[in-house]
This record gives structure tokens, sequence and C-alpha cells, in this order.
């Protein structure tokens, strides 16, 4: 350490004060938050000059857009963004048609970093934008990424990223949805291999969800909207500490969409084909009672799975069926349900079943 403390002091006069700061640091949580600006600046001089040295290297020109001609250089430009790690800046080669063709220059470089024509920040802090974004508003998105890049974030830019990475998210389900309703079924997610023989799970709901009266506009009543969801898990097992062995929900995914069971069944049918329903050793559907839901279930999934009623439904209907056969909150009906419900959770339903056939 002191012997690169020392050759970036040689290197780079410019870090002295960042060097500095830390040295006269006392706390382990002071000598952190010190050192952070300089790793930051360290990763910014690395990072341009990796950028520097492929800029030096043989360029292939592409041809111009209007007259096919190869263009040709003309000279280097500046190019500059925000990263996580802060401010970026380098130069990289421009060409142009050499036939004068009215097309902007072109850096062939950018291409190959996967940069868009007018991107003013680099992909991974837009990834974390758009992720804290999911949790806090975009304004306590931006000042969290400031803290952390030591650059200035707009509140509209994480507003922007986050709509931009919806349409492509929303463009790359559309996609998959096509073409699972065409036959292309996609290919099935990698999962662990202890989770390859173990049933899988499928169960749906519906959420109220609020919603903007507007959108982006916070003013006005609040709509409350059903999200449908579909989850799915595979039913591991987990060892304790003292040996036992448990289930345990693994390899979960979620579907959700603001729209009807129709949405909801293409969605959770591509989801289910990701994750295995065609070749699961065993599948179980699990649902509260809405009919909608197995109204889905008969349409696309009783083919390939087992129905099953949750047991808190099951138990209300269970209730239900005792107080209209044995007249209401009486005492007779409370003790049939209290034996009956014991009976369902111990997966014994047939002697419950025969009393409210008799019934
Ligand atoms: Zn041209």
């Amino acid at each position: 350490m002191l012997c690169l403390n020392d050759s970036i002091r040689y290197d780079d006069p410019s870090l002295q004060r960042w060097l500095s700061a830390v040295e006269e640091t006392h706390t382990l949580t002071a000598l952190l938050l010190a050192v952070w600006p300089l790793a930051r600046t360290l990763a910014r001089h690395i990072v341009e000059s990796v950028l520097a040295a492929r800029a030096q290297a043989p360029t292939c020109w592409p041809p111009c857009p209007t007259c096919g001609t190869p263009l040709r250089r003309k000279g280097l430009a500046t190019r500059q963004g925000t990263s996580l790690f802060g401010p970026l800046r380098w130069r990289r080669r421009v060409g142009r048609c050499p036939h004068g063709c009215d097309s902007p220059l072109v850096a062939p470089l950018d291409g190959e970093l996967g940069l868009q024509p007018y991107q003013r920040s680099s992909g991974e802090l837009q990834a974390l934008g758009c992720a804290l974004a999911v949790f806090v508003p975009c304004a306590t998105a931006a000042q969290l990424l400031g803290w952390y890049s030591g650059a200035a974030v707009s509140p509209r830019a994480v507003w922007g990223w986050v709509q931009r990475a919806g349409g492509q998210a929303m463009a790359t389900l559309q996609e998959a949805l096509q073409a699972v309703a065409t036959g292309q079924l996609p290919p099935e997610e990698s999962r662990a291999e202890a989770l390859t023989n173990v049933p899988l799970v499928r169960g749906a709901d519906g959420v109220m969800v609020p919603f903007r009266p507007d959108g982006g506009q916070p003013r006005g009543k609040t709509p409350w909207c059903e999200v449908k969801v579909g989850g799915l898990a595979r039913l591991g097992q987990h060892r304790t500490r003292i040996g036992q062995v448990v289930t345990r929900l693994a390899q979960r995914r979620l579907v959700a969409v603001l729209g009807g069971s129709e949405a909801l069944k293409a969605r959770l049918w591509l989801e289910a084909v990701r994750q295995g329903i065609l070749h699961a050793p065993r599948v179980v559907w699990l649902s509260d009672g809405a009919r909608g839901l197995w109204h889905l279930f008969e349409e696309r999934f009783a083919g390939h799975a087992t129905g099953i009623l949750d047991f808190y439904h099951a138990a209300h209907n269970l209730w239900k069926g005792a107080a209209a056969w044995l007249d209401g909150r009486t005492t007779p009906a409370r003790r049939w349900f209290g034996w009956a419900r014991h009976r369902l959770r111990h997966g014994q339903p047939d002697g419950v079943l025969a009393d409210l056939a008799e019934a």
C-alpha cells in the first residue's frame, strides 16, 4: 500500500489533496469516507487511460449512409459523460464523408462502447438509478446517486432512464408473448440441480394498488386499480441447524399486470414455461376461490397442474357451509366447523365431504 501511495503521489500530484485527507482521518468511518473520492478519481484515471488506448487502435471506418463511400478520418473529438465514478472525459476519432455528404460526424468507438448518440450518462449509473427508483421517489434516487458518484444527478434524468428502461422491458415482453402465442416456447431458466426434481407451485391473486389520477401529476383523487399477480416457486428442501428438514420456496418468480385475466394468463404461461412447467415432476396451482382465476386455471393450466383451493379460503367456505347447515352461529355449527377444519388441515377431507353431501 505504501508503495502504491508513493507511486500515486509521484504520478499524479493532483491526488495529493485526497491522499493527505486520508492520512489525517481518525475513525474508520472518516477514513472510508475520505478514501472514497480518491478511489473514484483513481477509477476514472484507469477508465480514461483505457479509453485513450482504444482511441489509438486502428479504426474500421463504416460507409457513408448517403453515398456508401467509406468515411474518412477528421481528427479527434471530445466525448464526456457521467459515470458511477463521476464525470468521464475522453477523446476519440471521428470521421466524415470525403464527398461532403450532409451527414453528422461518426465515431466508431462510441458504437463499440455501446453508447447512443446523445447519451450523457453511462449504463451502470442508469441501471442503479432505475433500481433505486423502484423503492424511492426519483428525487431521492438522484440524491443517493449523487452521494455515491460525487456528480450531480437530476431527478428528471432518473425519470427519463426509468421511462426508457420500462419501454425496453415492455418491448422485450411483448416479443416473448408473441413468440409464445405462435408456439415458439422460450428456453427454461437455469436452476440449481437440487431444484430440478421438486414440485413447482403457482398461485395467483389480485391486489389493489393506488395510482396517480393523471400520469405524473400528484394532484387529484387516488384511483385504486386491481393488479393481477401470479407467483411461481419450487418447493425446495432446507435442513435447519438442528437437522430438521423444512420446505422452503426457492426460485421465486413474480408476474404482475394491470389488466384482465387474459393478460395475466399469457404472462403466467410464459413464465411457467420458463420455470419448467412442461418438465416438472409435479405442478400445483394454488389460489383463492375467485372465479376468474379458476377459469384461467381450467383454460390454460388444468392439463399441467393439480388445482388446490388455499386452506384459508377453504376454511372460510367451510364456515359458510356450516352456518347454512347448522342454523348460523350456533354451538353445533362451531363444533362441527372446528372438527372439519382440523381434518382439512391434516389432509383428511373425506368425512368432511361426506357430511356436507349428506347435509
Ligand atoms: Zn457520402
